[in-house]
Parts: C-alpha cells; sequence; structure tokens
C-alpha cells in the first residue's frame, strides 16, 4: 500500500487547481500590467483571484498582496511591523518558541539589528493563552507574531483572544496561517488580525505562491522594489498561473471546511488511539485542540529518521519533525519547546492526513508502525538500557 500523510510538508495538487492554471498558461500568458486587451484580460483574473481569496479570509481585494508562499509574506510582515515600529521607538517583538523558521530566522536577523525578542514559552499542550501574550507586552512592543497552528504538533492557538489583546493595547499582530488556512475558518475581522501569511501549496493549491492579508491603514513595507504590482508593495511581474490555482484550491478548502475537518478528525482520531497503544509513546500536542489531520507521536528510544526510511519502505510517506529541518541531527525546535527531553525529541513521527487519506490507509498505518518501532528498540542500546532499568524511562 502506499499512503502519503506528509500533507504538513506540501499537498498534492487539486485537479481543480490544475485546470484553473492552464488556461494561464495558454490564454491569458500575457502580462497583467500590459494595456492591450490580453494584457487586461489577464488582470482582470488576477483580479478576480485577489477577491476571491479576499472573500474567504473576510478582507477586502486590497489587502490581499500575492508573494511566492508563506515564508516570503511573513518575512514581509515582520519587517513591515518592525520598520514601522522603530520609527516611533518600539523595538520590541513579541512571538514563541515554536514559530516556524521562517518566523523565527526573521526575529533572530531583527535580534541583531537591535530590536528585543520575547519567545514566549508553549505549555506541554502547545498552546499558550492570550494573558500570557497580554503580561508580555510592553510600551515599546511593535509586533505580536504567533502562528495560528503548528506545522509541527498541529495545535492551535487562541488568536481570537491574542487578537482582542493586542487590539486593546495597540500593537500589531501578524499570524502566520499557513497550516491553518483552508483547514480552520479565518475571520480576519473578527478575530482582530491586522496581519496574516498563507501559502497555496499547503491546501493542494501549487508551490511558489502564497499571499499576505495586510490590513488597509498599515504601510506594508516592500521587500521587493522595482515595479507598481501589487499596490506597489511587491515588485515583480505576477505569477498568474499559480495564483489562480491558489485562488481555486483556497476557495474549495474554504467552502468544504466543515466537511473536510469532520471526516479528518475521525481519521486522526483513530490514528492516535491505534498508535497510543505503543508503550512508552506520547501524543505530542494537545488531543483535541489540534489540526484535524495532525498526528505527532515520540516513540521511545528511538531515532525519527531510521523509522521514517522503514516506514518509506513499507509505502509510508511520513515525516520526522518538520520537512526544513530533516536532515539536521538537531532534535526538533517545537518538542523542545513544549518541554520534551531531547532523548524523546528525537524519536518523533508527524503524520499529516489529507481528504485523499482513507481510513484504510490510517488501518495500514495502525499495523504498520509497531512492528518498526519494536524492530528498532530490538536493536537500540538505549532501549536496552531502559528495559535492564539502567536508565529510567520518561514516557
Ligand atoms: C510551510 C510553512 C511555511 C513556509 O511556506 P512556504 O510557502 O513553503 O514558503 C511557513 N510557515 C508555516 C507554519 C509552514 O507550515
Amino acid at each position: 500500500m502506499f499512503v502519503y500523510a506528509d500533507n504538513a510538508a506540501t499537498t498534492k495538487m487539486s485537479k481543480a487547481a490544475i485546470n484553473a492554471m492552464m488556461p494561464a498558461f495558454e490564454e491569458y500568458y500575457a502580462n497583467p500590467s500590459s494595456l492591450h486587451s490580453t494584457g487586461q484580460a489577464a488582470a482582470e483574473k488576477l483580479f478576480n483571484a485577489r477577491q476571491s481569496i479576499a472573500q474567504n479570509l473576510n478582507a477586502e481585494a486590497r489587502e490581499i498582496y500575492f508573494t511566492s508562499g508563506g515564508s516570503e509574506a511573513d518575512n514581509q510582515a515582520i519587517l513591515t511591523a518592525a520598520i514601522l515600529g522603530k520609527r516611533k521607538g518600539k523595538t520590541h517583538i513579541v512571538s514563541t518558541a515554536f514559530e516556524h523558521h521562517a518566523v523565527l530566522h526573521t526575529l533572530k536577523k531583527l535580534e541583531k539589528e537591535g530590536f528585543e525578542i520575547t519567545l514566549l514559552d508553549v505549555h506541554e499542550n502547545g498552546i499558550l493563552t492570550a494573558d500570557e501574550v497580554q503580561d508580555a507586552i510592553r510600551e515599546n512592543t511593535c509586533l505580536v507574531t504567533i502562528m495560528f497552528a503548528n506545522n509541527e504538533i498541529g495545535t492551535i492557538q487562541p488568536i481570537s483572544e491574542i487578537g482582542t489583546v493586542c487590539k486593546e493595547k495597540g500593537v500589531l499582530f501578524h499570524t502566520d496561517a499557513v497550516q491553518a488556512a483552508g483547514h480552520i475558518k479565518i475571520d480576519v475581522k473578527k478575530m482582530n488580525i491586522d496581519m496574516l501569511s498563507l501559502s497555496a501549496h499547503k491546501f493542494h493549491g501549487p508551490k511558489g505562491a502564497g499571499a499576505l492579508y495586510c490590513r488597509k491603514g498599515i504601510l506594508l513595507q516592500n521587500l521587493i522594489e522595482g515595479g507598481a504590482q501589487e499596490r506597489g508593495k511587491r515588485a515583480g511581474t505576477e505569477n498568474l498561473p499559480a495564483i489562480l490555482g491558489m485562488a481555486q484550491a483556497f476557495d474549495d478548502a474554504c467552502r468544504d471546511i466543515d466537511k473536510n475537518a469532520e471526516y479528518l478528525t475521525a481519521l486522526r482520531n483513530r490514528l492516535i488511539d491505534g498508535l497510543s497503544k505503543i508503550p512508552h509513546s506520547v501524543l505530542n500536542g494537545d488531543k483535541n485542540n489540534r489540526l484535524p489531520g495532525n498526528v505527532n507521536m515520540c516513540f521511545e528510544g528511538i531515532e525519527g529518521e531510521s523509522l521514517l526510511l522503514l516506514l518509506d519502505m513499507k509505502g509510508i510517506q511520513a515525516s520526522s519533525g518538520s520537512a526544513c529541518t530533516s536532515g539536521s541531527l538537531d532534535p526538533s525546535h517545537v518538542l523542545l519547546a513544549i518541554g520534551l527531553p531531547h532523548e524523546v525529541a528525537h524519536g518523533s513521527l508527524r503524520l499529516s492526513l489529507s481528504e485523499e487519506n482513507t481510513m484504510d490507509e490510517v488501518e495500514y498505518i495502525i499495523s504498520t508502525v509497531p512492528e518498526i518501532v519494536e524492530y528498532l528498540r530490538n536493536m537500540s542500546p538505549v532501549w536496552e538500557a531502559l528495559t535492564k532499568g539502567e536508565i529510567e524511562h520518561v514516557i
């Protein structure tokens, strides 16, 4: 059996999204900035896509800026708040220790430029509270940036409450909603979100396309200079094919959001129950307040990497931590942030499901993982020491 369970890393494109892209290659290929009629036809398609994405977020079309993906949107949002803040002498930023590296590395860069960064700890359940955010905000705070849903453990933050706190305190609030968009309902107005990042390839759209919602009234700062595209805030000929694919995929995902969540939650819960029977295993992150398709577990005494390779041989495509950190032997910063010890954080397995997965596939995973865990434990010196009582079990 072949099972693709790595949808948090990226998703397969939907047929509808592919079909939405094709005319942009063959028919609407003109530059949307061109004044002739084919250019204007492309410009109209571009506007429709912007409007569609805006509507699905309860935003206005002019508040949507197309980018090359989630990373760019994160960078632009954070740098915008930093530049605007600095002009007013505000150089403090509040975030969390378990953000995506697109956020964390941008904050690191700002720290070198003299900004002060507070990275809040998340609790064992992977969720922080709006009160903790409130307490961290100072006189000179220019930005709160907190992800909507975590890409490794899937936990969902109280975004609405955090939005309210930021609004009351007069601090800009950005959320990296790359994992949430298309999977959880988002209303930027109701949730008091000032800036929000999303990425097409996390909801069955194409790679290399994303969007930044930036509330009107915030003076967005450029990362890329050179042209009048995106209201002058992001230069470069628009990637119309990918933008059309993204708009289609987002519209489909938002239309079916309840149905998909219900379907995925059933698969996810079955998977969690099945894998939790493995002795000395733990589910990372809150059991219920997590993305409908996310399962992340640790199995004591084994390396995540070996587990992944053996699962691959059985046709199961999964991930350990995030795709971006694999290849390094460092344990996931997310698992460390929720308080797992180093040795346990090494043995993590992330299974991220999409609507294309089936209950049969889930049963296949449930029957395959325990065998592999046992096999690996039988050759693990750490496991041997654990069973002999030379070291103590942590989970
Ligand atoms: C995937 C991801 C990103 C990066 O998005 P790209 O479009 O791949 O640049 C940022 N944040 C989170 C939470 C993600 O999951």
